[in-house]
């Protein structure tokens, strides 16, 4: 399970994160929608360490993220530290964010062969991690362009690569920013069905995402996020068709 307790942070005078508690289980989706600035994309940078808090905390699976308690004070990991957690947390960027200059492949065993990516200690080994690598590009759909670049790829294909370089992780979460907001029209649905065919696989997800009709569908819950905090959440029928604040109603019919 990924733990968020009371989780701040400022840029500046600016609080972006005004205490933030959020707790996704197992196999559980978690969608967060809410307006442009209202800390969505930084909530999930914390998770995966990429922002340092002003104060709270991260736990994945028992694991305190980022920091290490002692004599009651968190002190920050060093950043090998802090990479080889991240190892285990997937991340789906809205810009794909592949290495231009690697095959599809390459793309997605890069990290499971780095040394960051060892389990228990142990470098993978190559065939094993692509042969792997193969299996997930099959699973997302596009098992005939593992050699080819990305820049000869859809944005739809692209998404869906980066999608299985996150699966090669073995993660633990994944964590999707707005997955399809960067594709043309007619490429979301491709990359909606990849995100449906994982949920409730056992890794938990967190999706920020403008398709409303996407969160209502997948998600086991809905966080309505505003100005930095969390104005309402539960289930995709609670918050999504009988919203009881008026800020996710007023929301709402702004973006429907
Ligand atoms: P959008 O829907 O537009 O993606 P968001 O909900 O993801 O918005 P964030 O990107 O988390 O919002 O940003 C929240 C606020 O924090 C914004 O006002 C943004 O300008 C500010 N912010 C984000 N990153 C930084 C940074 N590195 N330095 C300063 N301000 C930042
Ligand atoms: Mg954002």
């Amino acid at each position: 399970a990924v733990e968020i307790r009371g989780v701040r942070k400022s840029y500046g005078a600016h609080e972006v994160l005004r205490g933030v508690d959020l707790t996704v289980r197992s196999g559980e989706v978690v969608t967060v929608i809410g307006p442009s600035g209202s800390g969505k994309s930084t909530l999930l940078r914390v998770v995966n360490h990429l922002e340092s808090l002003d104060a709270g905390t991260v736990h994945i699976d028992g694991e305190l993220i980022g920091y290490r308690l002692r004599r009651n004070m968190l002190h920050a990991l060093p950043d090998r530290e802090v990479r080889k957690q991240r190892s285990r947390i997937g991340f789906v960027f809205q810009q794909f964010n592949l290495f231009p200059h690697l095959t599809v492949l390459d793309n997605v065993t890069l990290a499971p062969l780095s040394t960051h990516g060892r389990t228990a200690g142990k470098r993978r080994d190559r065939k094993e991690v692509e042969a792997e690598a193969r299996v997930l590009l099959e699973r997302v759909g596009i098992g005939e362009l593992a050699d080819a670049y990305p820049r000869r790829l859809s944005g739809g294909q692209q998404q869906r690569v980066a999608i299985a370089r996150a699966l090669a992780l073995r993660p633990r979460v994944i964590l999707f920013d707005e997955p399809t907001s960067a594709l043309d029209p007619e490429l979301v649905g491709e990359v909606l069905d990849v995100i449906r065919d994982l949920a409730h696989g056992g890794t938990a997800l967190v999706i920020v995402t403008h398709e409303i009709g996407f969160a209502r569908e997948i998600a086991d819950t809905v966080v309505f996020l505003d100005a930095g905090a969390i104005v309402e959440q539960g289930t995709p029928q609670s918050v999504l068709d009988n919203p009881r604040h008026p800020r996710t109603r007023a929301f709402l019919s702004r973006v429907r």
